[in-house]
C-alpha cells in the first residue's frame, strides 16, 4: 500500500496566470487511477494527457489522494498543470452523491483522516457485500480483492465475480447484484454531503457536485445545491451537448464554477476516453488561482 506522504511542493508555475489567452487550453479534471477503480497508473494518466495535447489534469480517485505521490514529480517533468483532486462518496437524503474536491492542501490532516475513515468504511461495506453475495451462492473472498492497489471498490468486486464465472461483465454485476438498490448492495456508513463539503473547505479546497447529469431528479438537485458548493461538473461527455448546456445555465445562475472531465477509468469503463470532456481555461484559471492563493 502506498503511503499518504505527498511532497509539499507541487507543480505551480506562472503559465497558469495566462490561461485565459489560450483558446485551446484543456484540462481533464475527472479521472481515476489504479489507486482507486481505474486501470492506469498515475504516470500513464499524465503521459496520456500530454499525448492528447492537454495542458492540465486533476486525478480524482475515489476517497484517496494516494496517486499524487507518484504524479507530482512526473507532472513537473512533463510541464503539466496538475491540480489536486479527489472524488468523495457521501449521501444526501440517504441517496448516494459524489462530490469532487479541488485545489486543496494534499497534506491537510483533516482531509487525510477523512480518507482513512473512508478506507475503514469501505472495508466494512465490502464485507457486507461479500456476505450478501455468499448468501446468493457466489463466494468472493477478501483475498480475491487483493489485486486492488489501494482503494477497494465495487468494480473490483465485479471483476472478481467475472473471474469466478458468476457474471460475464462488470455491467452485469452492477445491474444484477451490486448496483444501488440491487440484492447484494450495501451502502456502508457514508458521511453526509454537508460533512464532506466542510472537510474540503477545511483543507483549503473547492467543492464541486460531480456528474449532476446522472442524478435525474431536479428537485433533489435543487435541494442539494443549497449546500455551500463552489462548482458544478457541467461538462460530462456521457451525455449529449444539450445536457451540458442545461448544467452550464444552472452553474451560471447559481454562481458556481462550471468544471468538466471525462470520468476516465481505463479498461474498467472501455467506452469512456480520457479527455472526452474537459475544463476550459476560464474555469481552470479559477481553480488554479484558488490553489495558488489558499494552499
Ligand atoms: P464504490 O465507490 O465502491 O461504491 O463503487 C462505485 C463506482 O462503481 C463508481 O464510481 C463507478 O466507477 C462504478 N459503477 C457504478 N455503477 C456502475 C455500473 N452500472 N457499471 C459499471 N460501473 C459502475
Ligand atoms: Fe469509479
Ligand atoms: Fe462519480
Ligand atoms: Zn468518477
Amino acid at each position: 500500500m502506498l503511503s499518504q506522504r505527498i511532497p509539499r511542493e507541487n507543480s505551480k508555475c506562472k503559465a497558469a496566470l495566462h490561461l485565459e489567452n489560450l483558446a485551446d487550453f484543456r484540462a481533464d479534471c475527472h479521472c481515476h487511477s489504479i489507486l482507486s477503480d481505474g486501470s492506469e497508473t498515475p504516470k500513464n494518466l499524465i503521459f496520456l494527457t500530454k499525448k492528447l495535447g492537454f495542458q492540465g489534469l486533476s486525478i480524482t480517485d475515489h476517497d484517496t489522494v494516494a496517486a499524487y505521490e507518484e504524479a507530482i514529480p512526473i507532472a513537473k517533468e512533463c510541464d503539466l498543470l496538475l491540480l489536486p483532486g479527489i472524488e468523495l462518496s457521501c449521501h444526501f437524503e440517504n441517496h448516494s452523491v459524489h462530490i469532487l474536491g479541488y485545489a486543496f492542501d494534499l497534506q491537510h490532516p483533516s482531509l487525510l483522516a477523512f480518507c482513512k475513515r473512508h478506507e475503514e468504511r469501505r472495508r466494512e461495506r465490502n464485507r457486507a457485500i461479500l456476505q450478501k453475495l455468499a448468501h446468493h451462492g457466489m463466494t468472493v473472498l477478501e483475498s480475491d480483492l487483493a489485486f486492488a492497489a489501494h482503494i477497494v471498490g465495487r468494480p473490483h468486486i465485479a471483476q472478481a465475480m467475472i473471474k469466478k464465472g458468476y457474471v460475464h461483465s462488470i455491467q452485469e454485476a452492477f445491474h444484477q447484484w451490486i448496483g444501488e438498490g440491487k440484492p447484494c448492495y450495501a451502502p456502508g456508513d457514508r458521511p453526509t454531503a454537508e460533512e464532506t463539503i466542510a472537510i474540503i473547505h477545511e483543507a483549503g479546497g473547492l467543492a464541486v457536485l460531480a456528474h449532476p447529469h446522472l442524478i435525474q431528479d431536479d428537485a433533489f438537485i435543487e435541494r442539494l445545491l443549497q449546500l455551500p458548493f463552489d462548482g458544478l461538473e457541467a461538462y460530462y461527455c456521457r451525455f449529449p451537448a444539450p445536457e451540458n448546456e442545461k448544467w452550464l445555465k444552472i452553474a451560471e445562475a447559481k454562481n458556481l464554477i462550471p468544471t468538466g472531465g471525462s470520468d476516465f477509468h481505463g479498461i474498467v469503463k472501455p467506452n469512456i476516453s480520457l479527455g472526452c470532456s474537459f475544463t476550459p481555461a476560464k474555469s481552470f484559471t479559477k481553480l488554479w488561482e484558488h490553489y495558488a492563493r489558499h494552499t
